[in-house]
């Protein structure tokens, strides 16, 4: 019974070294968190705006929480338009809105869960 091939013997002789987690900021509420809980907009080298969720397309991308509020705002106040120094054509913006229509809620940290805007159509 042996089965310490597990253990990886490359990397070893640099000693432990803290795991590196990649931060991105959000092109919108400028907040910085793990990449995980961002989604990467590219600009392809063609110049479409695609949704990249994958994060690894070619191109110039941006961070975007997946938050739908921040998508909002992003596409409202050209922010990411900016960050991606492209211009956006009506029907990509609906393209993103859509994605971030299909977003899970996102829990805010506020001990009230239940918000009472009523605010939909
Ligand atoms: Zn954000």
């Amino acid at each position: 019974m042996s089965s310490a091939q597990t253990a990886q013997r490359q990397g070893r002789r640099k000693g432990p070294r803290p795991k590196h987690i990649p931060q991105r900021m959000c092109v919108s509420c400028r907040e910085r968190s793990a990449k995980r809980t961002l989604t990467r907009i590219v600009r392809t080298p063609e110049g479409r705006v695609e949704i990249d969720p994958t994060g690894r397309m070619n191109g110039r991308g941006a961070y975007l929480c997946d938050d739908p509020e921040c998508w909002e705002r992003a596409l409202r106040s050209q922010a990411l338009s900016r960050a991606l120094k492209v211009e956006i054509d009506p029907e990509t913006i609906n393209r993103l809105r859509a994605y971030a229509a299909t977003l899970p809620p996102v829990s805010r940290s506020s001990p009230e869960g239940a918000s009472q805007e009523g605010s939909e159509a």
